[in-house]
Parts: C-alpha cells; structure tokens; sequence
C-alpha cells in the first residue's frame, strides 16, 4: 500500500502533463486522483469549472479497464467524448441519440476492451442487458457525474439517478467516484447513502465565485426595475423568473423594447431551446429569459449578469443560477429583486403540501434564501457560510459591503434575544422566541406557560420584521445557530457568552426593511 501512495501520483502526474497538458493538479484533483487510483470511493464537490473531469478521468486512464461515466445530458457527453479523443484518449459515448447499429459496433468495442473511457446515460446503466455485458467487462471505475440528481431535495432530481445505487451493490469492489457542483450538506449526505458508497474519500472545494458581484434589490416595480436595470448593463445575461408565464410574458415585453432576447422554458419543444440556446451561445441575441428549465449543460462564459426575477427556492438553486455568470472570470453581476410577499406566497405554497420530511427541509431550504435575500451582513459570507464554508472576512464585492447598512449598539437587543431562548430552553424555533420577546398572547405561549418568563414581552418596541431581521443577523454571526434536526430550534453558540455576559460589544445594523430602489448600478 505504502509503496503504491507514492508510485501512483507519479504516473496520475504523468498523464496529467503527457495527455491533458497541464503541469499542475488544481487544489484538491491528486488526493482524489490518488483514492480512486486506489480502489477508494469518492465524492468530489467542486464549482463549475473547478476541474472535476479530471478527478475521474485520469484514474480511468490510470486504472486497467474501462472508466464507465454515468452523464445525466447527451450534449455533455459528447462534449466530453470530442475532447477526449482530441487528447488522444479511447472514449466513447452509449445512448439513445445513437442508431442501433452504431450502438453494437460500440458495445462490441467494449467487450474488445477497446475504450478508456465510455459515457453512458443513467436508464442505460440501469438495464439489466448492459449490467450483464458490464460482468463480461474489465471495469476501472464508475464515475456519477452530476451526482446530486440523486437528490429529491436537490434542484435536478432525476429519477434514474435514484437507482444508481445498483452499482455498488453489483460490483462492490469497484472504485465509485460521484462528481457535483452542488455543496449543500443536506444534498451530499443524499448522494453519499444514494450511491451507498463505501468509506469515500470526500473532497469538497471552495464555492466562492469572487467575481460575482452579489446584489439584492427591494421588488417594487419589477418590469421597470428589470429594463433599468439591463438597460445599464453590457454583454449577455440571463433574467430568471419562476413560471413559464412571466417567462413569455417578459420576453415579449423586452423584445418590445427592442431587446435582443427570446424566452426559454419546458413548455418549447426541444427545437426550439435549442435554436434559443445555440443563438445565445453565439452571441446573436443578449438575453435569454428562462426559468430553471435554463439550466445544465449551458456553458457560455461570457454571461455577464444573472437576474433573479423572483426568489428562488433554496440558496443551491440561487448559487446554481447565478453562477452561470462569469465563467470567463470578469466581472459579472447578480440581481436578486426580492419581495417578502412573494417570499410569503412561496412558504405557503410549499406548507400546502403535506407535512412530509421533505416539506420540512424545502421549507428549511426556503428559509435559508429568505435570510440571503435579508442579509444585512456581507452576502457571500452568507452564501458560502451556508455551504459550511466559514469566512470571517466580508468580501468587498456586494451591495452589503459596498453600501453599508447603518450599524448600531446591538448589545441589548442581542441579549434580549439570547437571553429569551436560554429561557426558553433553546426548544424554541424563530417565530414563537419573537412571540415571547413581543408578548403575545398566544393560546400556544398560554398552554406552555411562557407568559410567565422573565423575557416575555421585553421586546414589545419592534415588530415581528424588526426581530426576524435581528435574529438573522445574529445567526449571521454565529452568536445562534438554527438546529435543524430539532425543529429548527434555536440554539446558542459558544461565542453568545461573552455577549451575555456583557464582556464583548456586538454592532448590528438598523434593519433595513423598506430600503429604496438602488438607482446607482455601480460599474467599473
Ligand atoms: P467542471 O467539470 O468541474 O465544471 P472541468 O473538469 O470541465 O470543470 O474543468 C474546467 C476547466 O479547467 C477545463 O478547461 C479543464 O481542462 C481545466 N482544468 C482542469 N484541471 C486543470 C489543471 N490541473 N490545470 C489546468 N487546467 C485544468
Ligand atoms: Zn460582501
């Protein structure tokens, strides 16, 4: 084993300069690399364009047999496929886009060990015929691209995925490397007991896009704020609304204007998308207004501004959208028109439903948007903390940073709400510490009693707005955490000590809650 750890890099270093050109592994690539050269299952979760193909890739090409790919679009496989054999590498690609004869030459091929590599849809996987050819065949390793369609709680739920499991029950003791560029944690634990790999070796990379600029506007008047806004802005973007209607509705209006755009959205035949898709690509026109049906497998890099029409569901599903802006690296923007009504309308929607575990987290998940879109502390921080990854930095680039929000004393306020879930014996979730705080008389705070605490009605000046705001922003500090396994109760972090000891001084800024429409776009 000891041997292999240092032999293997070795020849994993080799193909990456001999076959791929490249004379160093990004951050992360050769630890994977390394466990998949090794029998080791994986999960790598990476940003678009982080670099993932390699990690399943060159262990392919390391490893004796056939790497079979599991790709969920056949325009990424045979985007994958082109560039491979442009490297020189044996690939190919099996599914339905092919004719019947082409798919026996290449299933012949595979029996003949002829490929390094063989990109295959996940129904394909899933038939019992191609399993069976799989026993005959020297496999090097499965690769699940896109692993997080696995997930019903991910943004790209796909059914096939859900069975992928299979492989490791068929073939135990071949390395299963998922791939995602997904980094929610509820999505990866799904993807790891989906594809019930083994003791995988997971690597997670920064998420952090630094040449997005994030932006949250108040929606008031959303036409005109969308034409203001695109009129000031050059090059393409994309302006996302959440329902095929107001796709239509919008692109007609800008085209109106005289707008180059054109509308995208399930409900066009495939045609047409992809008539819509190939003229953004190329420039021809400079807004596509979609909803998230515009999705993956768009790789334009020169998007310059995502706009957000409406809030969408969870911070993936934003993180996602927005970062299709950028690819190239330039400065790109990303605008969020948000309204609590619509926010509002969204949680009732999704309460309507029944009250299954998956509700609970969709409702979690729109809480988490919710608390970016109200974000008074810097948004990315926002972001990527809620991908765990922690910054204590704000990061210059966002209408927060940018635009300060006035900061006061939040001393007392702070302790009248830590104090009152101490009180409340850190069971209660959000909205019944704000009953408390505000003294309400609630048959729900009569029946436990709570109009008998010491903090009931201590926070009477301010409205349930005001307090959500400065509970967020306390989250946001880390001072609360929100335990989701419990309800969503609200707990106490180390740091809240200090503060209720009045050892430390805690700034928070004035809740914006009807801030104006921001007139100035800023552009360098
Ligand atoms: P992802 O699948 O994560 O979106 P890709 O695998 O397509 O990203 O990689 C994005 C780009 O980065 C590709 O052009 C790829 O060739 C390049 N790339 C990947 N690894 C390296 C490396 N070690 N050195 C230089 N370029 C790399
Ligand atoms: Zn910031």
């Amino acid at each position: 084993q000891d041997t292999n750890t240092t032999a293997e890099p070795l020849t994993a270093k080799s193909v990456l300069s001999r076959v791929f050109g490249y004379s160093e592994f990004r951050t992360g690539q050769e630890a994977v690399i390394q466990h998949v050269v090794q029998g080791r299952d994986a999960l790598v979760l990476l940003p678009t364009g982080g670099g993932k193909s390699l990690c399943y890739q060159i262990p392919g090409l390391v490893r004796e047999g056939t790497a079979i790919v599991v790709s969920p679009l056949i325009s990424l496989m045979q985007d994958q496929v082109e560039q491979l054999r442009e490297a020189g590498v044996k690939a190919a690609f099996l599914n339905s886009s092919l004719d019947v004869d082409k798919q026996h030459q290449i299933i012949a091929d595979l029996q003949a060990g002829k490929f390094e590599l063989l990109y295959v849809s996940p129904e394909r996987l899933l038939q019992h015929q191609f399993q069976q050819l799989l026993n005959a065949t020297q496999v090097a390793l499965f690769a699940v691209d896109e692993a997080h369609c696995v997930s019903h709680w991910g943004h790209d739920f796909r059914h096939d995925y859900r069975a992928l499991g299979i492989i490791k029950q068929r073939f135990p003791h071949i390395p299963v490397i998922g791939l995602t560029a997904t980094a929610d944690a509820a999505t990866q634990a799904d993807i790891l007991l989906q594809l019930e790999l083994n003791d995988p070796f997971v690597f997670k990379g920064s998420f952090d896009r630094p040449n997005i600029r994030y932006r949250v506007m108040s929606k008031y008047k959303a036409f005109d704020q969308v034409v203001d806004y695109v009129k000031q802005q050059d090059g393409s973007g994309i302006i996302y609304c959440n329902s095929r209607a107001k796709v239509d509705d919008l692109s007609a209006k800008l085209h109106r204007l005289g707008m180059r755009c054109e509308a995208y959205h399930a409900g066009k035949d495939p045609d047409e998308r992809e008539y819509v898709q190939r003229r953004f690509l190329n420039d021809q026109i400079d807004i596509v207004v979609a909803t998230v049906a515009f999705g993956m497998g768009i790789n334009k890099s020169n998007v310059r501004y995502v706009v957000h029409h409406d809030v969408p569901r969870s911070i993936e599903s934003y993180y996602q959208e927005t970062g299709r802006a950028g690819r190239d690296g330039l400065d790109s923007e990303a605008l969020l028109l948000f309204d609590e009504k619509d926010a509002a309308r969204v949680r009732q929607w999704i309460e309507q439903g029944d009250k299954t575990e998956r509700n609970t987290i969709e409702l979690q998940k729109f809480a988490a948007m919710e608390s970016f879109a109200e974000a008074q502390t810097c948004r990315r921080q926002v972001l990527l903390n809620y991908f765990s990854e922690y910054s204590d930095t704000a990061c210059g680039n966002c209408d927060i940073c940018l635009d300060p929000p006035k900061l006061i004393d939040g001393l007392v306020l702070a302790q009248k709400v830590l104090s009152c879930i101490l009180r409340l014996e850190q069971q209660a979730a959000t909205q019944h510490v704000i009953d408390v705080l505000r003294g309400k008389s609630l048959k729900r705070i009569m029946e436990a009693g709570h109009q008998h605490l010491s903090t009931y009605g201590i926070g009477k000046e301010h409205a349930d707005s005001y307090w959500h705001n400065i509970i967020n922003q306390l989250i946001h500090k880390g001072l609360i955490r929100v335990d989701l396994t419990a309800n969503a109760a609200l707990r106490l972090t180390e740091a809240a000590r200090p503060v209720l000891k009045s050892d430390t001084e805690v700034k928070l800024a004035v809740p914006r809650l009807e801030f104006k429409p921001d007139k100035k776009v800023s552009k360098a």
